[in-house]
Formats: C-alpha cells, structure tokens, sequence
C-alpha cells in the first residue's frame, strides 16, 4: 500500500526525521489558509498525487505571496498531472500540501528497500539527489552507495555513520544526518514498510538536514497490525479493479495478456500462469479465489476477470480438495447464469467428486468447454483466445 507525501512526513515527524512545515489543503481555500500559518513568504505547493516526478510535470511550484499560492492551487487543484511514472493519462490532483520553503545547499538521495536477492534490507545513499535514482543506478551505478543490513540486526550506527561520511557530510551533519538514517530504520521496521524513499534529503543553506520528499510503501501483509496506516489508503490512487478485489478478499493481479485465469491457491494459480504461457499465450490475471470457491466468489472473480477488455477466454482450474469439485461447479452454473459472458470459458476441475462435477456442467445449458487436463485446459484458452498476445 502507498501513501501521499504529506502522510509520509507526519510519519516522519513523528520519528524524528525533520521535514519543512507544512499543511495539506483539498481546496484553495484551505490552501491560503495553510499558506498563512506558515512562518515566512517563500513557500511550496506540491500536488499530492502517488507518483514521482512531479516537479518536472508542473505539479511542484514555489510561490511568495498569497495571490501567488491562491492561483497555484486553482490551477493545480484538478489537473491532470502527467509525469514518467503515471502514464499519457495522468492522475488527477484532489490534494495540496503547502510547505514551508527551503535554501538548498545540496540535494541528497536516501532509500531502503529489501534486496530480495540478498534476503537483506538494503540502504542506499547517493550525493547525486534530486534526479531520477532509477537513472543513476542504469548509467552511474558507483554514485549510490549501500549497506546492507541484517534484518536479526538491524541497521547498526557503524553503518549509518559510514552511509553519512559516504554523502560528503562534515562535523555536525554527520551526527544529524547518522540520527535520520537510524530514524528512518526505525519507520521501515515499526510500520512495516516495504519501501522508504526520500529524494532529495536536502542540505539547506542554514545547515540543516531535512527530508523534502518523502515517500513510504507498506507491506499489505503488516497491514493487518496497522489500522492507523489502513486509514491513510486513498482509493482513488488504486487500481479500481484490484481495490474491488481488495473488498471481496480475492487476490487479483491485472496483467497484460488476453487470457483470463480464476484458480483456486495461489501456487496452483502461478503454476496456471506459467502453463498458459508455455502453450504461447499470455494470462490476463493473477487471481486466487481461495479455499472458498462458492457460487458468490465464482461470480465475483468473473466479473473481475470480465471488467478487462482484453480478456478473449477465461480459464477455470480449480482442484477439489477440501472443496468438492460438484459444489464448485454449481457455482460456477449459478454464476454464469447471472452473468452475461461473450468469451469462451474453458473449465478444468481435478480432486474430489470430478467426475460428478463434469456431468454437472455438460447437462446445464450453458455452453462450458470441460477439458480433460491441465494441459488441455492451457491450449483451449489459449487458442480460443487467438493464440496468444505476441
Ligand atoms: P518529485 O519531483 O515528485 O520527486 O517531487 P519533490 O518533492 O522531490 O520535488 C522536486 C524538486 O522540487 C526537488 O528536487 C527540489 O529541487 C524542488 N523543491 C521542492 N521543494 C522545494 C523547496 O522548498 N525549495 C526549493 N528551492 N526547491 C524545492
Ligand atoms: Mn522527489
């Protein structure tokens, strides 16, 4: 789960990592309003959307006086902003924070992200702030700086101390900037992130040290011991059909191919994945309805699956362990009977009461194709679905 930048920064503050005074503002009034609290003329509207690169797409502006922040906010409120990590669509800017603004001396980049490969956390450091990090790391991979960190350890102060001499820092910056790093450790672990980011932590002109970005992904799994950060999700930033999936606690996954997949077990279900994709074609989702494949969820994974356009067939695999195989296929005949379905749906169940299962479906007058295998299953699909996406 994402959040807004000014969320993140309440965070922050809360941890100790110091971030510029600011105010979130959803109209321009609220936004001269947060304009006026702030102690000095020169201040910054950001438009909060869940995307970076907002500076370059016109969504950050300086601005002096209250005539200034007055028309940044009724140009910005309700744009489109479009920038490299939204699409050619864009998000739409519904929310403002006006911000103190800051001198800056120098723009540095600091992250921590769990370096799978590693099965460590990773913190990385860069003076090259400011910048695209995704750049930095393609063309200049030796200007980021990491330390890997034992999650049994934690981020050590040795390690911090070297992360903050690594970006330049001198005398007391070391020490301030050694706190943030052990501070931000802290939030990665205390909400369970998945990701912290803040670029650029700046450098200002008085010799402080601030985040002036901040951005902090969580991991859905911790989300559960979070109520506090659940209540910062902002719908409207999701993927709708995943949001909705999210509702009916389906594990849904939009992908790009044509084939439609509704699997029970998410092994079964990658494993679903991977066969259509031997057979040359391309699956549409990663859905896992769980152990509870019932005519409700059945209906409710369709209309997922079917909410993309570019499903051509849907493929059924579903292996009757604990549920019978019978029961699952009156749901799927209760389902589709409510459903309006124009794509073929090819339908493989295995395990307990299969055979009964498919009698079940060839006697119902819809028209089901029942394959016999796995394997067979994967090839109709795909072939009902033109032969895959390439
Ligand atoms: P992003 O482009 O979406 O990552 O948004 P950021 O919050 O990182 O802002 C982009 C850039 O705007 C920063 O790298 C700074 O150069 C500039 N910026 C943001 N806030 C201030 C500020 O208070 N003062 C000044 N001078 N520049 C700022
Ligand atoms: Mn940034």
């Amino acid at each position: 789960m994402k959040i807004h930048e000014y969320q993140g920064k309440e965070i922050f503050r809360q941890f100790g990592v110091a971030v510029p005074e600011g105010y979130p503002a959803f109209s321009i009034d609220k936004a001269v309003d947060a304009y006026r609290r702030l102690p000095g003329n020169l201040a910054v509207v950001k438009a909060q959307i869940q995307a970076g690169g907002r500076g370059k797409g016109g969504g950050i502006k300086l601005v002096k006086n209250e005539v200034e922040v007055r028309n940044t906010a009724r140009n910005m409120l309700g744009m489109q902003l479009v920038t490299h990590q939204t699409g050619s669509e864009g998000k739409q800017v519904e929310r403002l924070l006006i911000e103190a603004g800051v001198e800056i001396a120098r723009e540095l980049y600091a992250g921590i992200v769990l370096d799978r490969a590693a099965g460590e956390y990773v913190f990385m450091v860069s003076t090259e702030g400011g910048v695209e990090i995704e750049k930095i790391a393609r063309e200049t991979p030796d200007k980021i700086i990491k330390e890997w960190i034992n999650p049994g350890l934690g981020l050590r102060p040795y390690q911090a101390r070297k992360l903050a001499y690594a970006l330049g820092l001198q005398g007391a910056q070391v020490k301030t900037a050694t706190q943030i790093f052990m501070a931000l450790w802290k939030v990665f672990t205390a909400k369970d992130c998945s990701l912290i980011e803040i670029n650029p932590l700046v450098v200002t002109k008085g010799d402080l040290i601030i985040a002036l970005d901040a951005k902090i992904n969580f991991d859905d799994n911790g989300l559960f011991r979070h109520p506090e950060i659940e209540e910062l999700r902002d719908i409207s930033e999701e993927d709708p059909t995943e949001a909705e999936a999210n509702k009916f606690s389906l594990n849904y996954i939009k992908l790009d191919g044509n084939v439609g997949c509704m699997v029970n077990g998410a092994g079964l279900a990658m494993a679903t994945m991977d066969i259509i994709k031997l057979n040359g074609g391309e699956p549409a989702n990663f859905l896992d309805v769980g152990g509870v494949a019932n005519a409700k969820t059945v209906a409710n994974g369709f209309r997922l699956i079917l909410s993309d356009p570019n499903v051509k067939s849907v493929l059924v695999n579903i292996f009757g362990g604990i549920v019978r195989c019978d029961r699952v296929a009156e749901g799927i005949i209760t389902a589709l009977s409510e459903i309006d379905i124009k794509v073929p749906v090819i339908i493989r169940l295995e395990g307990t009461n299969a055979v009964e299962a498919v009698k079940l479906l060839k006697r119902s007058p819809l028209e089901f194709n029942v394959a016999t295998s796995l394997q067979d299953g994967a090839v109709k699909a795909v072939s009902a679905a033109g032969g895959g996406v390439k």
